[in-house]
């Protein structure tokens, strides 16, 4: 691997001050490298100086009645091994765990999958489907974004320059699923995944696909079609149809546009059933 300089501040206003200090092209963000190490390594960025994330105080997970905010940093493993996520927000337990290996989530963190934006990411469709809301620090304080919002493209976000992401805010916990196909179940990208959540505030269903370019995408057609409360068989059925028609998709070497298309709808519908009946699915 090329060298850098590390620099491992322990305050964000620390970290902001040395990557304002650096040349932008020069100066990169690591929270557990997992991304960005491959990245090095490969020749596809040439940073001179790596900032890590590590000894910030963003290690957190905080409960606030029915919200969560997990901070940055926070290894995807213990937000894995929270009890009360588990129970309370059984979708967001089921995408951490979909991330790649055991060991690799003890390193990965929440807001290197959000830094990085890949469309196959398994953390942005089922945040979008919990509504969730980025809080950003710079030089210029704090904001917080829609996810929808925050994240653009492919591996393009609203990120700012000097801007680091602090934590991430669910506004509720809710009845939840995630769902994905892949060829290999560990350490392999999803074909097509589905994230669905119900608010109890709302009575309304919220649906996000990924694995469709050029990024994962909410759904509302689907929700509308879902209505409130528990819904029927005919509409999940219809709501699975719709979704079958209505997503863009495409073909590559992990799987056919044809086939992607039936995952949709048959993800969708059993992502309603478990998301109601979340004990009748164990992944
Ligand atoms: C073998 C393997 C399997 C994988 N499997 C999956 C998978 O199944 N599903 C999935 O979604 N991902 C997967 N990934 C991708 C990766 O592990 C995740 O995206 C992980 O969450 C990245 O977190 P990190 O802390 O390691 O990010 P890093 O590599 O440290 O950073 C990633 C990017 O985000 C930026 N960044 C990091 N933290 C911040 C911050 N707080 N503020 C601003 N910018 C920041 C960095 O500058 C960099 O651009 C896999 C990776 C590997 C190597």
């Amino acid at each position: 691997m090329p060298p850098f300089d590390l620099v491992a501040p322990s305050t964000p206003e620390e970290a902001i001050a040395t990557l304002r200090t650096r040349p932008s092209g020069e100066v990169r963000v690591v929270a557990g490298g997992t991304d960005l190490l491959l990245d090095v390594d490969a020749g596809r960025i040439h940073p001179t100086t790596v900032v890590s994330l590590r000894r910030l105080p963003w290690r957190t997970l905080d409960w606030n009645g029915p919200a969560l905010t997990i901070g940055s940093t926070l290894p995807l493993r213990a937000l894995e091994n929270d009890p009360d996520v588990r129970v309370r927000i059984p979708g967001l337990y089921q995408a951490v765990k979909a991330v790649g290996s055991v060991a690799l989530r003890h390193r990965a963190t929440l807001g290197g999958n959000l830094g990085r934006s890949a469309p196959a990411s398994d953390l942005i469709p089922m945040l979008l489907a919990l509504e969730a809301e980025v809080d950003l620090l710079g030089p210029d304080g704090a904001r917080a974004l829609p996810l929808d919002r925050f994240v653009k493209a492919s591996r393009a976000t609203e990120l700012g320059p000097f801007e680091l992401i602090r934590s991430v805010r669910i506004p509720e916990a809710r009845p939840s699923a995630y769902l994905w196909q892949r060829v290999r179940p560990a350490n392999d990208i999803s074909q097509i995944a589905v994230a669905i959540a119900y608010s109890p505030r709302t009575n309304g269903w919220t649906v996000a696909v990924g694995g469709v370019p050029p990024r994962p995408r909410l759904f509302p057609e689907a929700g509308a079609v879902l209505g409130v409360g528990a819904p029927t068989p005919e509409a999940i059925q219809k709501a699975a149809d719709r979704a079958t028609r209505a997503v863009r998709l495409v073909s590559d070497r992990r799987a056919s546009e044809e086939y992607r298309r039936h995952l949709v709808g048959t993800l969708l519908a059993r992502a309603v059933r478990a998301a109601a009946a979340p004990e009748e699915f164990h992944r």
